[in-house]
């Protein structure tokens, strides 16, 4: 089970602009840890950094206690699953859909995949199940039903840590806390780091950060924080 660690991470997009001003947390293995804060704060530039989009000026980002300036691109994606706020589906089946977050992934995995995101009795119902196309020439699929396939795509590599990136904020409130139900579940056994606007979306954390102008304003539980307000 990883971990994540940020240790006095320095960085901006633009020399002279920077975004995050030595940023230092823990996500202890299997916790779950959400970052909010407002926009512009430099959240989604946390996870960029934690998925090697981009390496930091200074500072360290380590994974399971690898920095990850030390591995290959490559096996940092293996190891995190992100679930986006808008994910993009392929003009393509459900089932590519899903199975695009694998090489080599088995109709079993698609399978399970699906159940994990509590797609399947969707999918099932659909006139040609996961071989369905969807998108903009066939089956639009509801913000929702795109998130749980997004989600399914994401559980395809079995990560062991999971990031979610303001993954219910287009959706309504009734589907919000559907899929945050879904995404409740899936986190269980993994280490999470979730990145979200409302603190009432990640009442289950065990620790939140808040974040602003790419400094750590406060940290602590849902109801210390609430109480602080
Ligand atoms: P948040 O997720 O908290 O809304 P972001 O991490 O997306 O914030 O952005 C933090 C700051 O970095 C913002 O001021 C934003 O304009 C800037 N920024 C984000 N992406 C880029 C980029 N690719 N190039 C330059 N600046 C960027
Ligand atoms: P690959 O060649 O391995 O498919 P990608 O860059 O397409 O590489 O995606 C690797 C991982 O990064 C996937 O889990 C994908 O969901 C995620 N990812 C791709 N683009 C972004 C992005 N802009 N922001 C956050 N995560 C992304």
């Amino acid at each position: 089970q990883p971990t994540i660690t940020f240790d006095n991470v320095v960085f901006g997009y633009d020399q002279d602009r920077t975004i995050l001003h030595g940023l230092s947390f823990h996500v202890p293995v299997g916790g779950h840890i959400a970052i909010v804060g407002p926009s512009g704060a430099g959240k989604s530039t946390i996870a960029r950094l934690l998925f090697r989009f981009y390496d930091p000026w200074s500072g360290r980002i380590l994974i399971d206690g690898q920095d990850i300036s030390e591995v290959t691109q490559a096996s940092v994606r293996a190891a995190i699953g992100i679930v986006p706020q808008d994910s993009v589906l392929f003009n393509d089946t459900v089932g590519y859909n899903i199975a695009y977050g694998r090489a080599g992934a088995t109709d079993e995995d698609v399978l399970a995949a699906a159940q994990g995101a509590a797609i399947l009795p969707f999918i099932e119902k659909l006139p040609q199940g996961f071989d369905t196309e969807v998108g903009e020439r066939g089956l639009k699929l509801s913000g929702g039903e795109k998130q749980r396939v997004a989600i399914a795509r994401t559980l395809v590599k079995n990560p062991p840590i999971l990031v979610l990136d303001e993954a219910t904020s287009a959706l309504d409130s009734r589907t919000e806390q559907d899929i945050l139900d879904t995404l409740h579940r899936v986190s269980e056994n993994r280490t999470s780091l979730s990145i979200a606007h409302r603190l009432s979306t990640i009442a289950d954390a065990d620790e939140i950060l808040v974040l602003n102008e790419g400094r750590m304003a406060e940290k602590g539980s849902h109801s210390a924080l609430l109480e602080r307000r």
